[in-house]
């Protein structure tokens, strides 16, 4: 008979406990898989032992979708990308997010504090799925955030247009200087995660920029907060997000102006316990300051959304001209495939592009480019299926059902920027004010202290395994 520690996947002649983490041994038999290894410390992610019944799903889909592998021996700690597609996975609940908003309900309570909400564009096309409301919820979900507590509701389309107004001003200097390409994306923190532990090499090809959250909290707590006349340290600022690995975004040394991010499904608990009968609910507009985004912010939650709003904005910036109508429907970069292609020419500008999601798709192409054997101008990469809209915060579904319900949650983002007047963050009156009064312009020394960051090696993660 054998033993297996089900943590640390050693194996043990006689029963009892690991010697390496202590665990009780399991009996080996043909049914025996590992879960992933969760730290109690994992800001993203909650492991309930008891539950578990040893499928290894998760551990499948963590090393398989997600791309995660190490060697628990050599490595320091278990290496983790906070991401919750193992929650999404588990059958049993024995992996659920690591819920924060009980956190909040202290605050909501407190008169001092100013609440300011802030939702990313997946949540809306998947809340309703929690109470049986079919379509994009926004009016209903800025409701209940109001009967909840929240003194303000604001829209993260209005953060993604930010980042779009930096990231595309940055690419433009790239190209021109002809250095760190490709730019790679950097609003999907479980890819930076990944990139910073095992491609350390190439984080200077990250774009600097702040995720939409970690920008809309810095303005909330500098611009919004001036403007209002409310002193910061009163401001509580929570990210409504279908993403938990932003939970570990926040607690980043230059992210720390967003206080607390609440997934999609702990949107639904609060809802739930507040006894709001979200069906019936009235609907509500976000409040006027810093109002909403761009079709190209609300296209964020999708695989290919960030490559295509950049390009709306870029073609603008060096044409000096509107996008036409096939850049406001970039065919190429749209739908579910893991990986997509497209070049595109600019004037002078030829540029490859490469939009990816699964992080795992992406392993080759970042050898590669170590290697000099591709050239891409501006990259993708979103860790969850079809982009945010498939984040491990969003409510959980039928597993067989993941493909399907995420297509319909893109096509309904794709359907509201199609809906909007104004389809570029460059038009959106409160992104102009906002440069025009505060920010000066993209790049300026301003914007670079508020809403860009810096990366950090984080291979030592792997023990002797590090690149
Ligand atoms: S949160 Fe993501 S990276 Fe972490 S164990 Fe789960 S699937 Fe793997
Ligand atoms: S998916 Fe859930 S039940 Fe299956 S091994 Fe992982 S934690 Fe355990
Ligand atoms: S794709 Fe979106 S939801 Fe998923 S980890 Fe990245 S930022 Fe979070």
């Amino acid at each position: 008979m054998k033993y297996k520690c089900v943590v640390c996947e050693k194996e043990y002649e006689n029963s009892g406990r690991c010697s390496i983490c202590g665990s009780v041994l399991e009996e080996v038999t043909e049914n025996l898989k590992t879960p992933v290894l969760v730290a109690k410390d994992n800001p993203g992610i909650r492991r309930i032992e008891e539950r578990c019944i040893k499928c290894g799903r998760c551990k499948f889909i963590c090393q398989n979708q997600v791309g995660v592998k190490y060697d628990l021996l050599k490595a320091k700690e278990a290496v983790c990308l906070y991401c919750g597609q193992c929650v999404l996975n588990c059958p049993v609940a024995s992996l659920t997010v690591n819920y924060s908003y009980k956190k909040i309900s202290d605050y909501l309570n407190d008169t001092e504090k100013v609440m300011v909400a802030f939702t990313a564009p997946a949540v809306r096309v998947a809340l309703g799925e929690e109470f049986g409301v079919e379509g994009n919820v926004e009016g209903k979900m800025v409701k209940a955030l109001k009967e909840l507590g929240f003194d303000y509701v604001l829209d993260t389309t209005f953060g993604a247009d930010l980042t779009i107004m930096e990231e595309a001003s940055e690419l433009l200097e790239r190209l021109k200087k002809k250095e760190n390409l490709p730019q790679f994306t950097s609003c999907c923190p479980a890819w930076v995660r990944y990139l910073e532990i095992y491609h350390p090499n190439l984080i200077n090809n990250l774009s600097t920029c702040k995720s939409p959250i970690s920008m809309q909290g810095a303005i909330i707590k500098s611009y919004f907060s001036e403007m209002l006349e409310i002193p910061k340290e009163n401001i509580v600022a929570v990210a409504i997000t279908p993403c938990t690995s932003k939970k570990y975004e926040i607690t980043l040394p230059n992210n720390r102006d967003t206080d607390f991010v609440v997934t999609t499904s702990e949107l639904a608990m609060m809802i739930r316990e507040k006894e709001l009968d979200f069906a019936n609910l009235e609907e509500a507009e976000f409040d006027s300051i810093m109002r909403r985004g761009s079709g190209g912010g609300v296209i964020f939650g999708n695989s290919g959304g960030v490559m295509e709003a950049c390009i709306r904005n870029l073609y603008h910036l060096i044409t000096g001209k509107d996008p036409d109508k096939n850049l406001l429907r970039f065919k190429e970069v749209r739908g579910y495939k893991n990986v997509k292609e497209a070049t595109i020419k600019i004037e002078d500008y030829e540029l490859n592009l490469l939009i990816i999601h699964g992080i795992v798709n992406i392993e080759d192409v970042l050898q590669k480019i170590e290697n000099n054997e591709v050239h891409y101008d501006f990259i993708e990469v979103m860790n969850c299926p079809g982009g945010c809209v498939g984040g491990g915060g969003q409510p959980l579904g039928v597993v067989s059902k993941q493909q399907e319900t995420a297509e319909k949650r893109i096509a309904l983002l794709y359907e509201e920027d199609s809906d909007l007047k104004i389809r570029s963050c460059y038009q959106n009156q409160d992104i102009i004010d906002l440069y025009k009064s505060y920010l000066g312009e993209p790049l300026s020394k301003k914007s670079l202290e508020l809403l860009h960051t810096k990366y950090v090696d984080r291979s030592d993660i792997l023990g002797e395994e590090a690149p």
